[in-house]
């Protein structure tokens, strides 16, 4: 399945969560079943090209993803999660959403010193939460060189920033 193909599968829900921004909603290519198995295997076809040890994905569709893509590749999957859900001792990164603000925690007992592990999420737009993700692994010792993401909202910069904290992005579709 190519972009396109992939693209129309994704629903754009405009004026949500706030006037004026384009929801791209992914629960619909995700309810697809030819659609989800493309997604996941493209996907993690870039995840054993770069040699990932493990796979990082963010709540909470980065773990639909992430951890479909780590099963694929026979890899485990390392959960970055809302502020408040671990029950251990985390270490934690606040950052700013294109609309308000979150934290993200890490469990560090989760990964192994110097692994190579790609960073997954569904979406990078401003690259707020996957600078904030990229941060966490990077303190927890982790090597993160790579980052894939289903979309890609190009015009808001994400990618172009995580390329420049040395973290290379990939991803299936691009938007406006
Ligand atoms: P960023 O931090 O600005 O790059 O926003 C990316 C995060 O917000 C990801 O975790 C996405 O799941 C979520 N997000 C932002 N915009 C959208 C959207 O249009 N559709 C789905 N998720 C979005």
């Amino acid at each position: 399945m190519n972009s396109r193909q992939l693209q129309a599968l994704v629903r754009t829900v405009p004026d949500f969560p706030a006037p004026g921004i384009m929801f791209r909603d992914l629960t619909t290519l995700f309810a697809d079943p030819a659609g989800l198995a493309a997604t996941v295997d493209q996907l993690a076809s870039h995840a054993r090209s770069i040699g990932a040890d493990a796979i990082a994905g963010i709540e909470a569709r980065g773990f639909i993803l992430g951890a479909a893509i780590a099963a694929a590749c026979g890899k485990g999957f390392v959960p970055l999660r809302k502020a408040g859900k671990l029950p251990v001792p985390v270490i934690e990164a606040e950052y700013e959403l294109e609309y308000g603000n979150d934290r993200l925690e890490l469990d560090p007992t989760l990964i192994a010193d110097d692994a190579n592990i790609l960073l997954v999420d569904d979406l990078i737009a401003t690259g707020g939460t996957a600078l904030a993700a990229l941060g966490l692994l990077r303190r927890a010792g982790a090597r993160v060189t790579h980052g894939a993401f289903a979309i890609d909202l190009a015009d808001l910069g994400g990618s172009k920033a995580l390329r420049e904290a040395d973290c290379a992005p990939f991803s299936l579709m691009a938007y406006p």
